[in-house]
């Protein structure tokens, strides 16, 4: 008997130990379904079917809005006015069920599935070049050969091997005055094709060990616009501007960290390679993760503006010319505009760029400097002409921008004497531009501005023309 009782004293004391414990873990308090106040804040809570509390106030509320409703009909849509954190709840078997019938938000990745490089897509050369010309002003032989050879690489990094044939890579140098549409022309072919780009300063690049960036961070920018997917950025595009600044320094003695040595840095990258990059940083240490990237199919192209090149390639020309028996006039060449297309490797070697780094770029080509009559066309002709951009910034203002002929002859000529090609051309717009930016939205009844030449020259104001006005005050 006596044991009886003990035992089941023992048994009530574990009860009530658990359920002590259960209280200890049950860290959350109740809520109230409807407003989302805890049962401290808004006191006790009713208690409904499956687990579900409200608090009084808005069962109170509910109520009444049940009421009042109810004489002119039940509207759910003021209920859930009344109570914002309710949505639509059903009440299934296990508990309320929230309406899944919700917008989801859509995931980054997911809103641009895209297949791996395709192949078939790469347009012929011809097409290639169509469309650059909608862009790029000028420049008809260095658009062609980049056609070419853009559509060569991409042909080549979907063929196989079997029949033991590999095509060679098809790395570009481009030589061209600064302002040319060097670096232009690449961020175009890199948006036209879809593939991603990375735009690195040679002058920058340091060898391994030395301050400034490795050559491989190069490798880590592609896979940065390539959003961290080695796979992309293995079939992108690597342009490395100011690539005349590795040439080989004369007449020293101490090591060229940032020349010859960046030369022979980069030769395994333009050839193909496994490169480890640092993932989401530019340089590598313990804290960052590390991903193998193949350089194999990763398009190089170099650009540089090449100063003094013209001279060692007129002495050259001018050498041969005044030899033998058709000895020529000796400065036939000095005058000639097109002497930087007569470019040869033994002229870059001359400049300082070392043979094995020219052998790895097969396709070199140059550009042209740009005319006054080829900069008013970039003013006006391309896609995203600097005056359109303009023009389409008013027209948000409903106002109309013109320019006359003359005007924009003015500006190319003003931009000529910069000597920087078209990058001066923004700047000049710009100035004249900020005045009539400032000054247009002030009036409502501007219908029209017309840029004569005389404001370019200082020499008068631009034309205005009321709105519903015909001709010019
Ligand atoms: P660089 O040859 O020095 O790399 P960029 O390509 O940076 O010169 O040119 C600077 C800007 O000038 C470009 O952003 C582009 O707007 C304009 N530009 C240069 N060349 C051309 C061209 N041939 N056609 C159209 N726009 C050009």
């Amino acid at each position: 008997m006596t044991d009886n009782t003990e035992e089941k004293e023992k048994t009530t004391d574990l009860q009530n130990a658990s359920a002590e414990s259960e209280d200890k873990n049950d860290k959350y308090e109740n809520f109230c379904f409807l407003c989302r106040r805890t049962e401290s804040q808004c006191g006790r809570l009713i208690e409904l079917p499956n687990r579900i509390f409200v608090c009084q106030d808005c069962m109170q509320k509910s109520f009444d809005t049940m009421n009042t409703q109810f004489s002119g009909g039940f509207d759910l849509g003021e209920l859930l006015n009344r109570f914002p954190n309710i949505s639509m709840v059903t009440l299934g078997p296990d508990g309320p069920v929230q309406n899944t019938n919700r917008q989801k938000i859509k995931k980054k990745e997911e809103a641009k599935p895209k297949p791996a490089f395709d192949i078939r897509k790469i347009p012929a050369p011809h097409k290639i070049k169509a469309m650059l010309d909608d862009y790029v002003i000028g420049q008809e032989h260095a658009k062609k050969v980049m056609s070419v050879a853009v559509y060569n690489h991409y042909k080549r990094v979907g063929s196989d091997m079997q029949d033991g044939v590999e095509i060679e890579k098809s790395n570009m140098l481009m030589i061209g005055p600064t302002g040319s549409g060097k670096t232009y022309m690449v961020r175009t072919l890199a948006k036209l094709l879809d593939v991603p780009l990375a735009i690195a300063d040679a002058t920058s690049l340091t060898e391994a060990g030395y301050i400034g960036d490795d050559i491989e961070s190069v490798v880590s920018k592609l896979l940065a616009a390539a959003d961290n997917d080695v796979e992309k950025a293995e079939h992108g595009i690597i342009f490395v501007d100011e690539i005349d600044k590795l040439a080989k320094k004369k007449n020293t003695n101490q090591r060229d960290v940032s020349g010859e040595a960046v030369q022979q840095g980069m030769l395994k990258l333009l050839e193909g390679s496994e490169i480890e990059v640092p993932v989401g940083a530019s340089s590598k240490n313990a804290m960052v993760p590390m991903v193998t990237v193949n350089t194999r199919n990763i398009l190089f192209i170099c650009g540089g503006a090449f100063p003094d090149l013209e001279n060692i390639i007129k002495e050259r020309l001018n050498k041969q010319a005044s030899i033998g028996f058709y000895a020529d006039l000796k400065d036939k060449y000095d005058n000639d505009p097109t002497v930087l297309s007569k470019v040869t490797v033994e002229d870059l070697r001359a400049f300082g760029m070392i043979p094995e780094f020219l052998g790895r770029l097969p396709m070199i080509f140059t550009l042209d400097g740009l005319t006054e009559d080829d900069l008013v066309q970039v003013l006006k002709e391309p896609r995203n002409a600097i005056i359109r951009q303009y023009q389409k910034l008013l027209a948000m203002d409903e106002v109309k921008l013109s320019f006359e002929d003359e005007a924009l002859h003015a500006i190319a000529a003003r931009a000529m004497e910069k000597d920087t090609g078209a990058r001066a051309l923004r700047a000049i717009l710009e100035e004249f531009m900020l005045d009539i930016m400032y000054e247009i939205p002030k009036d409502d009844n501007i219908g029209e501005v017309i840029i004569t030449r005389e404001y370019i020259e200082g020499k008068g104001g631009p034309r205005i023309l009321l709105r519903g006005q015909t001709s010019y005050v």
